[in-house]
């Protein structure tokens, strides 16, 4: 029987442990430091337990206020939030290892390196342990970068991994960086109670966004206090007991700000866990960042050795690691598939939610393409539901009226991107995804009206 190893129990590693082992393939996969990775542990699950119950208190506190509910005392448990968080990811914990039984998956925890070509040393607590394999896929994942200054202490100057152990919510906090993972932790210090600034170096906020939606999500940040800062560089002037100096150099004009915060985050991006790996050993090519060389049936340099997730140099999102471990699997059990990355969507969770895939306007070449969008507020379900912030935009070619790209900020958005992500996979026009009837009312309806809108055929307006 073939044996495998998984180096890594990430969202990528798990997933392709329970797909081989499905399969009957005998399947060791090793961790070294928890089941479930990034994702389960410190990632997607633990922040959006509190994204999503903080959103539902904001909009609990904006209901109140429509005196729709009679309630003095709404405040937040932090504890109660806490205990609720490590519930869920003890839950789903609990439901990994069971699979793995089920599989008869056999999970180690230690930490793996490679001492030769398809030759594993894993160091465990009490001894090392050496495996030969048929196949090897590497889904180590990523850690928290930072800029020169900013060392991680674990007190003052915090990454993603640290902000789950400090004791006290910083009274002011600044965020260094703009991504998906800055914006989430804003939202989520600033719903605890925090004075919340984001820095960002760049021109717009979250720049990988479409401008427009960029602007969007900066006046929803805004009109919740939290303050932007965008083309500053951030520098360390000053480390003090419990507080921390930082000067703002504008790059438009030179122009210097000192302010002084209680913590700092910083929210940079993430590099690839391959340095401690042995790859030299085994004759794996690294790219530049140390992401894994890797062909399009995500092989790496070096036959029968894989590589899935933030270890690859494409978005470090979950599902972009479990939907190649999909594709290693298959390849591993004789298939030849290839992975395409460009139809990944991306979310920012938290309310507004935002949602994009495809194309940017700013991607696209002048009359190419027609813009369609539809605003919530005049959404008869957001409406009804009060949750009006926000607008769906839609990019369709002008020739062929396919769908490039779309872009949405607003309630539910990260679960209705997912009809543009299937539409664009499939090649559908934006007439056929319109001739699909959207209930009513639904937020899916402001999705279809954007579309219309695109074909030039709106009539809500
Ligand atoms: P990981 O999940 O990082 O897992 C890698 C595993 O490998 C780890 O458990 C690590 O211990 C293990 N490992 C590393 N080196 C070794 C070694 N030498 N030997 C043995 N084991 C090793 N993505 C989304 O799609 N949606 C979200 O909402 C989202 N939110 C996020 C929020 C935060 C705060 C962060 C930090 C990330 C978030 N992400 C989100 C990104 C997501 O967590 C990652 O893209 C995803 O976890 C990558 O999966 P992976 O399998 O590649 O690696």
């Amino acid at each position: 029987m073939k044996k495998i190893v998984i180096i890594g129990s990430g969202p990528g590693g798990y997933y392709a442990a329970l797909k081989l082992g499905k399969a009957g393939l005998d399947v060791t996969l090793v961790d070294k430091e928890y089941i479930g990775g990034t994702c389960l542990n410190i990632g997607c699950i633990p922040t959006k337990t509190l994204l999503d119950h903080l959103s539902l208190f904001e909009h609990f506190k904006s209901a109140r206020e429509k005196k729709l509910f009679f309630c003095e005392d709404l405040s937040i448990n932090q504890q109660g939030l806490k205990t609720f968080q490590s519930e869920v990811v003890g839950q789903l914990k609990h439901g990994l290892e069971k699979l793995f039984k089920n599989n008869k998956i056999n999970f180690i925890l230690g930490e793996a390196r490679f001492i030769g070509n398809k030759k594993i040393l894993v160091s465990t607590k009490e001894k090392d342990i050496e495996l030969t394999s048929d196949e090897i896929i590497i889904a180590t994942g990523s850690r928290p970068k930072t800029i020169p200054g900013f060392d991680f202490d674990t007190k003052l100057i915090l990454s993603s991994s640290d902000v789950w152990n400090i004791p006290t919510i910083p009274k002011k906090l600044l965020v260094i960086g703009s991504g998906p993972i800055g914006i989430e932790f804003s939202r989520i210090f600033n719903a605890l109670g925090s004075e919340v600034t984001v820095a960002e170096i760049m021109d717009t906020i979250c720049p990988i966004l479409d401008t427009e939606l960029s602007l969007n999500l900066s006046r929803s940040l805004k009109r919740r206090n939290i303050l932007l800062k965008t083309s500053v560089a951030s520098k360390l002037l000053e480390k003090k007991n419990n507080s921390i100096v930082v000067e703002f150099l504008s790059t438009k004009n030179n122009k210097k700000e000192t302010l002084e915060f209680n913590g700092v985050l910083v929210a940079v991006g993430r590099s690839p866990n391959t340095e401690n790996l042995g790859l030299k050993k085994a004759g794996i090519e690294t790219l530049p960042g140390g992401f894994i060389k890797i062909n399009e049936f995500l092989e790496s340099s070096v036959k029968n050795i894989w590589a899935i997730g933030d270890v690859t140099n494409y978005p470090q999102l979950a599902h972009t690691a479990s939907y190649q471990a999909r594709i290693v699997a298959e390849n591993i059990m004789g298939k030849k598939k290839a992975f395409k990355g460009d139809l990944i969507p991306s979310c920012i969770f938290g309310y507004p939610e935002v949602a994009f895939v495809g194309k940017r306007e700013q991607d696209l070449e002048k009359d190419t393409y027609q813009t369609g969008k539809f605003f919530f507020l005049a959404s008869g379900k957001a409406k009804a539901s009060g949750r009006t912030e926000g607008l769906i935009k839609v990019l369709i070619d002008t020739n062929t009226k396919k769908i490039l790209g779309a872009h949405m900020i607003g309630a539910e958005v990260s679960n209705l991107i997912h009809e543009i992500v299937i539409a664009m996979q499939n090649n559908l026009t934006a007439e056929q995804v319109v001739n699909s009837i959207h209930a009513h009312p639904t937020y899916s309806e402001v999705l279809s009206e954007a579309l219309e809108s695109a074909l030039k055929e709106a009539v809500h307006v």
